[in-house]
């Protein structure tokens, strides 16, 4: 069967990188593992062999009697034919309360489906992924380099992220113009810093990165009607309460900073 570029299908070719990918998991037998994506199944095998009970979600119609006919005989398989960013989690690992998750996820949605996981985190212990190699430079990225933004921050507020190691073009069957990287996220408890509101944290976070080039005043200034912020003033005032200087890039800003000027804004914000 083709492998279909709308669907993001680069299926592992050989043995070596399933069984490096499915090592770095170390599944153990009875605990639940969600799977995006099973594709032909080179995961799957192995995942099924270490006794975790295995839930795998395809998007592919075409992939599902396939699967089906391969792995039916064990009784930890559980197929599951849906779009990943349509499915409940928490639903599908019943009667399990918390699962890992492991994937080599489609390029053309791997960060929806990540941001979906962090969404859902709640029964989500640890994430192990593979991306194309600069977004999972982008996930881990630090403060200070221009692959920091909004994607680390959402990253590294809710999971500890983790590089493991690179996966090469030759890899895959088709082979991608790309290099890959698999990451290991691990979901944190409570977020990285406590803010009041989360999705408030998560609007400035987005705001300070939408301009990379501008300062994190004009940045700001630019959804102050939206947050009804009276004045300048007033976002200047948030800004040295954090004790961030206005004419700084977002990109310089720490997790722990960015929660502090949230905290500030939050303050000054209409209720
Ligand atoms: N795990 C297999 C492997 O490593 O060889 C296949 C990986 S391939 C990069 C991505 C897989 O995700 C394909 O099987 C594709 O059909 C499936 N897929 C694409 N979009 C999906 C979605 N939204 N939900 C679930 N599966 C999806």
């Amino acid at each position: 069967m083709p492998a279909k570029r709308s669907l993001g299908q680069n299926f592992l070719n050989g043995s070596h990188y399933p069984k490096r990918i499915v090592a770095s998991l170390a599944p153990r037998a009875g605990e639940t593992i969600i799977e995006i994506g099973p594709g032909q199944g080179a995961l799957t095998e192995l995942l099924l062999e270490s006794g975790a009970q295995v839930c795998a979600i395809e998007l592919d119609r075409e992939l599902i009697r396939p699967l089906t006919e391969r792995f039916a005989h064990h009784a930890n398989f559980h197929l599951i034919a849906a779009d990943a960013l349509e499915v409940n989690f928490g639903e599908i690992i019943a009667p399990a309360a918390t699962a890992r998750v492991v994937a080599n996820l489609p390029y053309n949605v791997a960060t929806p489906i990540l941001q979906r996981l962090i969404a859902q985190r709640g029964c989500l212990t640890e994430l192990t992924l593979m991306f194309q190699r600069e977004v999972g430079e982008r996930i881990a990225a630090r403060p200070g380099g221009k692959e920091y933004g909004y994607l680390s921050v959402l990253c590294q507020f809710y999971c500890q992220p983790e590089k493991l190691f690179d996966v090469p073009p030759g890899a895959f069957r088709p082979v991608p113009k790309v290099v890959s990287s698999v990451l290991r996220l691990r979901v944190r408890e409570q977020p990285q810093v406590v803010v009041g509101d989360e999705r408030f944290f998560l609007a400035i976070v987005s705001a300070l990165f939408t301009q990379r080039r501008k300062t994190i005043l004009n940045n700001l200034k630019a959804i102050r009607a939206a947050r009804q912020w009276k004045d300048d003033a007033q976002i200047v005032d948030a800004l040295m309460t954090a004790g961030i200087d206005p004419h700084r890039r977002a990109e310089t800003l720490t997790v722990p900073e960015i929660a502090c000027l949230s905290e500030a804004l939050y303050l000054a914000t209409e209720k």
